[in-house]
C-alpha cells in the first residue's frame, strides 16, 4: 500500500516495465528501476525525480494508451513529481498554495515591492525617483547599498533555508540517511549529468515534444536559460550576454511547453512552471531595459520594477519549478552512488 493513488499507479507501472525493460537504455530511470524488486514510496519519488520528462518512454511503450495496461510514465511520474515537492516543501502551510496560484502570486509579490519602493521614494524625493543618475553607483540612488544587500540577502537566505529543508526533506524520503555525506565521485558524477542534461535525450534521439519527432530544442532552451540565469550572477560583464541567454532560453520554453503533447504533461499544475520561467523572463527583461535606459529619468521606475521582479523570484524559488533542479540533483547523487555501489563507474 503506498500514501497516495499516484504512487500506487508509479508502483504499478514500474511492476510492469521491469517485467518488460525495453526502455532501459534510454535514460537513468530504468537502471536505477532495475536495481529494485519492491517500490517503497521513497523509491517512487526518487525515480520521480530522476525522470527527466523527455517522453522518450511514452512514444517508444507498446502498451500505452490505448493499450489496456495504459502505461505513461512520464506523465505519472510528472505529478508523482510535484505530489512529493509538495510534501517537501517547507514551511508546510505553502505546499498547495502555490501550485495552484503560482503565477498570480508572482506577480502580485512583484508589483507589491516594486510599488513599495516606488511610492517610498517617491514619497521621499520625487528627483531620486525620476531624475537622472549616471556613473558607478547610480542605481543606489533610488535604494541605497545596505538597503538594496539587507532586503535581498534577507530574502535569498530565506529561500536558501527553504530548499535546504526541502532537499532535507528528500534525502530522508528516499532513505538515505541525512547527515550521511555523499562522497565526492557520486556529487562530480551528478554534476556533470545535470550540467550536460544528459538524459534529456530520450536515449540520444532527443526530446519528445508536440508529435513523434524528436527534437533537441527543450534541452538548447534549457542550457540557454540555465547558464543565462548563471552568467547574469557571475560578473557584472557577463551580464548583457547572460541577460539574453535569459530572454531567449525562457521563452523558449514557454513555447515549446505550449506545444508539448498534453498525455505527457501533469496538466493540473503547469502554473508552477509557467510561474517560474515567466519569472526568470520578466527579471531578464526588467534588467535589460534598466541598462538600456540606464541614463534617462526612466532609470527609477524601472529600478523599483527590476527589484520588484527579483525580489518575487527569490521568495518564490523554493515553491516554483525551480525545485525540480535541486530535487533532480539529488536524485542523480543518489543514483551516481548506487552504481558505484555496483561497480559501474
Ligand atoms: S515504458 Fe513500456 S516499453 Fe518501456 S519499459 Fe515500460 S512497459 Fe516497457
Ligand atoms: S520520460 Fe524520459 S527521462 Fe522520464 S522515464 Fe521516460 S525515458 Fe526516462
Amino acid at each position: 500500500m503506498h500514501g497516495t493513488r499516484i504512487l500506487e499507479e508509479a508502483d504499478r507501472l514500474m511492476t510492469v516495465c521491469n517485467s518488460c525493460r525495453y526502455c532501459e537504455g534510454l535514460c537513468a530511470v530504468f537502471p536505477a528501476m532495475e536495481m529494485r524488486r519492491a517500490f517503497s514510496d521513497g523509491d517512487l519519488n526518487y525515480l520521480a525525480n530522476l525522470c527527466h520528462a523527455c517522453g522518450a518512454c511514452y512514444t517508444d511503450c507498446q502498451f500505452s494508451p490505448p493499450h489496456e495496461y495504459n502505461v505513461n510514465v512520464p506523465k505519472t511520474f510528472a505529478i508523482a513529481r510535484a505530489e512529493s515537492w509538495a510534501a517537501y516543501v517547507w514551511p508546510q502551510a505553502f505546499a498547495g498554495v502555490f501550485a495552484r496560484n503560482g503565477v498570480a502570486i508572482s506577480i502580485i509579490t512583484a508589483l507589491s515591492v516594486a510599488a513599495f519602493i516606488f511610492g517610498f521614494a517617491a514619497l521621499n524625493d520625487r528627483q531620486v525617483l525620476f531624475g537622472i543618475h549616471t556613473g558607478p553607483g547610480a542605481f543606489y540612488a533610488l535604494m541605497p547599498h545596505n538597503a538594496m544587500v539587507a532586503l535581498f540577502g534577507a530574502a535569498f537566505l530565506y529561500a536558501i533555508l527553504a530548499l535546504v529543508m526541502g532537499v532535507r526533506a528528500f534525502w530522508r524520503d528516499i532513505g538515505e540517511p541525512v547527515g550521511t555525506p555523499a562522497d565526492p565521485g557520486s556529487l562530480w558524477q551528478a554534476m556533470k549529468d545535470a550540467a550536460g542534461l544528459r538524459y534529456l535525450d530520450g536515449g540520444g534521439a532527443g526530446c519528445v515534444n508536440e508529435d513523434e519527432r524528436p527534437s533537441d530544442r527543450r534541452k538548447i532552451y534549457h542550457h540557454l536559460t540555465f547558464y543565462g540565469f548563471l552568467l547574469c550572477f557571475a560578473a557584472t560583464s557577463l551580464a548583457t550576454l547572460g541577460g539574453i541567454a535569459l530572454l531567449v532560453g525562457p521563452a523558449g520554453l514557454l513555447v515549446e511547453k505550449s506545444k508539448r503533447d498534453p498525455a505527457l504533461i501533469d496538466q493540473q499544475r503547469t502554473g508552477m512552471d509557467v510561474a517560474f520561467i515567466l519569472m526568470l523572463f520578466l527579471t531578464s527583461i526588467t534588467g535589460m531595459a534598466v541598462l538600456v535606459w540606464r541614463d534617462s529619468a526612466a532609470m527609477g521606475p524601472l529600478l523599483a520594477l527590476h527589484l520588484g521582479v527579483v525580489f518575487a523570484l527569490f521568495i518564490t524559488m523554493p515553491y516554483g519549478k525551480f525545485v525540480h533542479g535541486i530535487y533532480r540533483y539529488a536524485a542523480l547523487v543518489r543514483y551516481a552512488r548506487e552504481r558505484r555501489q555496483m561497480g559501474h563507474t
